[in-house]
């Protein structure tokens, strides 16, 4: 299976489609935004650091992301292929992965890139709930992805919570934070020739269906 990176602005939909394609193809998930809250709820010195920046809408030091990278990209769930949901967002952060990836003998696969207007991304963002447990994404204002009881997961039956960063306010911030620094990266995979640009229709099937295009093509 081909390695998927997604790129894309906060809230177009990267962790719901990572979800469903987990789910058809068995990829491996990896979303470095859960892996830092991870460290968040366990107290760790990269929580620790990680905790201000994430709720001030900054990125976290492409040190430790690449740490992170390192340690879960070699893990066995990532074997036959994974996506990388949220990484890399600096072109710094993809020159250390293309070496990474030299050491390993392992292939980039393809990015793709999911188009979004700001203001649709930001309506999604605040009104996107997750479950603490399971980490599944919904959203209160959309039919598709509503629990189906209100405010509880459907799998864990837990109350589901609202990410401290998914602030109108800090939502503005994370957008400047991936207008100057990611958007870069869309230049350094077009000339690689590995990207794919899908859009973030409002049915999340639909945006999974022109996902799986890609890959199976
Ligand atoms: P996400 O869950 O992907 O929206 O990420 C949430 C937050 O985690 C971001 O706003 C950043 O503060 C931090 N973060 C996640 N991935 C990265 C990364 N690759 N580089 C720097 N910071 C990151």
């Amino acid at each position: 299976m081909k390695n998927i990176i997604f790129l894309a602005p906060p809230a177009a939909g990267k962790g719901t489609l990572s979800e469903m394609l987990v789910e058809k193809y068995g990829y491996g998930h990896i979303s470095t935004g859960d892996l830092l809250r991870e460290e968040i709820k366990n107290k760790t010195e990269i929580g620790k650091q990680a905790e201000s920046l994430m709720k001030e809408g900054k990125f976290v030091s492409d040190e430790v992301i690449i740490e992170l990278i390192s340690n879960r990209i070699t893990k066995s769930d990532c074997e036959n292929g994974y996506i990388l949901d949220g990484f890399p967002r600096t072109l710094n952060q993809a020159l250390k992965y293309d070496e990474l990836l030299d050491r390993l003998g392992k292939e980039l696969g393809v990015v793709i890139y999911i188009n979004i207007d700001k203001e649709v991304a930001m309506k999604r963002a605040c009104s996107r709930i997750t479950c603490p447990k399971c980490g599944r994404i919904y959203n209160k204002y959309s039919n598709e992805m509503k629990p189906k009881k209100d405010g509880m997961c459907d799998d864990c039956n837990v109350p589901l919570t609202q990410r401290a960063d998914d602030s109108e306010e800090t939502f503005i911030k994370r957008f400047d934070e991936y207008v100057n620094k990611t958007m870069p990266l869309y230049d350094y995979y077009k000339n690689k020739g590995v990207l794919k640009v899908i859009e973030a229709h409002e049915s999340k099937f639909e945006t999974f269906n022109d996902a799986v295009k890609i890959i199976e093509d």
